[in-house]
Parts: structure tokens; C-alpha cells; sequence
């Protein structure tokens, strides 16, 4: 922090000419920085679900003629793989994101992507009882890409699930104000403390990461949410307090309406 790194060359371009490049590799740096950690950090998440993996399949050979013990052990084995699967589907998309592949930016409508987001999350909340309200529709649209943007109110919804009571109530609020669309996901769930409350959105950065691994989280969910935000000229803040229940917003650029005389569909006038 503060400081710059610069790279230096110099040639003897005359007797009495001397051409110095400085080029500053600040930037490329951190970036370089940044993918060393991801993958370090990758390869130690990766670690654990296939250790757990090999260790169930070594355990159930072992108790190959105690049928109940296979079955429980199978079953474990299942949920380690869904977790591997989800972390290694996270860990694509992330990459995707980092490395800009945000695609075709598409005119979105707002309340679809609430709509489909919520069908998905609800089979998860209704198993502890949780109830997802949605607004009505607000016509809202914003420039970007749609399945991305579903994958964002996706991830924020299955946290608020995921760290929320059962018989809890979840909500999805959306409004404009000013040239911004707003997208709040409102918990009342276990919430998250000051201190925690930046980190949270840190590649593979959990509260509390055995919680965490009991839900099937990866601790991606947020950086994705984060990343999504950005490529889209937005941004994802915070509201919490533990105990009583944390508030998500995505904030993105409203999509502008096309001046009135291009809203007359053609050939009419
Ligand atoms: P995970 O897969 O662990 O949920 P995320 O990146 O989605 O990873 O979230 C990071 C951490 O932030 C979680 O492990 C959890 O500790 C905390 N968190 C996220 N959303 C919520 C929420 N709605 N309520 C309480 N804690 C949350």
C-alpha cells in the first residue's frame, strides 16, 4: 500500500543518448498477486472434500458387510461430492469473472431475474420452513447479463437461507432511486459482526467456516456476488446485526429508457 513498482530499462541509443522506459507494474503486480493466492488458496479448499472423499471410500470397503454402515457412508460420500461439485462449478465461474467475461450485455428485466432466482432458492428454505416474499412488479431493467445476474440474487438468497431459523421469513425488495436499481435480500437470521462484515465478501473467507461447510457453502458466493456487481458498473453493500438479521443490497445502473420517438414500435407514426 502506497508504494509503486516500476520497471526500469535503459539502452544507449547515441554517444551521447541515453533512453529510459519506466513502466509501472503496480497494477500487474497485484494482479499477479491476486491469481497466486487464488490458487493457492484453491488448491487448499479442493483439498479437503477429496481427502474426505477417499477417506469415506477406504471406510466403506472396510465395513463392506455392515449394509446400514454403507448407506450412511454412502450418503456422506454423496454430500462430499455435491460440495466438490459446487466448489468446482464456483471456482469456473469466478475465473470467468476475474478474467472479464461478462459476454453480450443484453436489455434485462429486473423482476424475471427476482422471479427465477426466488423458484430456485425455495425448495432449500422450504425444508426449514423459511418463506420467501418477492415484491409485485416494478418493470425495472437493467444492461448486463441475465443468467449472471440470477446467479448473484441466487447466491445472496441461499446465504440468507443458509444462516437464517427455521420459520424465518426472507425478502426481496426492489426499487429505483435515482438513476440506480436496487435489489435488497433482507434476513432475519444469525447476522454477521462489524469486524466481519467487509471480509465476508474475500474469496473462501467464512465467519464461521464450520457452519459454513455444514451448509454446503463454499465461501465463493460472495466474491461472485461481488465481481457480478462490478461488471455490471454496480455494487453490493452491507447492513447487519448479529443476532437480529442481515441486509444484502446490489446496486446497478438503471438500464436508461430509448428517447419517446424511438418507444413508437415501426411503421407507425
Ligand atoms: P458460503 O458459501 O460460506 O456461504 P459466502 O461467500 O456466500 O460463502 O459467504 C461468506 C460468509 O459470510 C459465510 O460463510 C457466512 O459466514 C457469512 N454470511 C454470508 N451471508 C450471510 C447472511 N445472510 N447471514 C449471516 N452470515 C452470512
Amino acid at each position: 500500500r502506497g508504494t509503486i513498482m516500476v520497471q526500469v530499462r535503459v539502452a544507449q541509443i547515441g554517444p551521447h543518448r541515453l533512453l529510459v522506459l519506466v513502466e509501472d507494474r503496480t497494477e500487474a503486480r497485484r494482479v499477479e498477486a491476486i491469481r497466486r493466492d487464488f490458487v493457492v488458496n484453491v488448491s487448499h479448499e479442493l483439498k479437503t472434500p477429496v481427502g474426505a472423499l477417499a477417506l469415506l471410500a477406504e471406510t466403506v470397503e472396510a465395513a463392506a458387510d455392515d449394509p446400514e454402515a454403507v448407506r450412511r457412508f454412502a450418503g456422506r460420500m454423496q454430500r462430499e461430492s455435491a460440495r466438490l461439485s459446487a466448489l468446482v462449478h464456483e471456482i469456473i465461474e469466478l475465473s470467468r469473472l476475474q478474467a472479464g467475461a461478462l459476454g453480450a450485455m443484453n436489455l434485462v428485466d429486473v423482476d424475471e431475474v427476482v422471479a427465477e432466482a426466488v423458484d430456485r432458492a425455495r425448495t432449500t428454505a422450504a425444508a426449514k420452513q423459511i418463506t420467501i416474499d418477492a415484491g409485485g412488479t416494478t418493470g425495472l431493467t437493467v444492461y448486463g447479463g441475465h443468467a449472471l445476474l440470477v446467479t448473484a440474487v441466487r447466491n445472496l438468497l441461499d446465504n440468507a437461507v443458509a444462516y437464517s431459523g427455521a420459520g424465518t421469513h426472507v425478502g426481496v425488495g426492489l426499487q429505483r432511486t435515482g438513476d440506480l436499481v436496487e435489489i435488497a435480500v433482507v434476513d432475519q437470521g444469525i447476522g454477521i459482526g462489524k469486524a466481519d462484515q467487509e471480509r465476508v465478501f474475500e474469496r473462501f473467507y467464512r465467519v464461521d467456516p464450520a457452519r459454513s461447510r455444514d451448509t454446503g457453502g463454499t465461501g465463493l458466493g460472495l466474491s461472485i456476488v461481488k465481481h457480478v456487481a462490478a461488471d455490471h458498473g454496480g455494487d453490493v453493500s452491507i447492513w447487519s446485526q448479529p443476532g437480529r438479521g442481515s441486509t444484502f443490497t446490489l446496486r446497478l445502473p438503471a438500464a436508461q429508457l430509448p428517447p419517446p420517438g424511438q418507444l413508437t414500435p415501426a411503421g407507425e407514426s
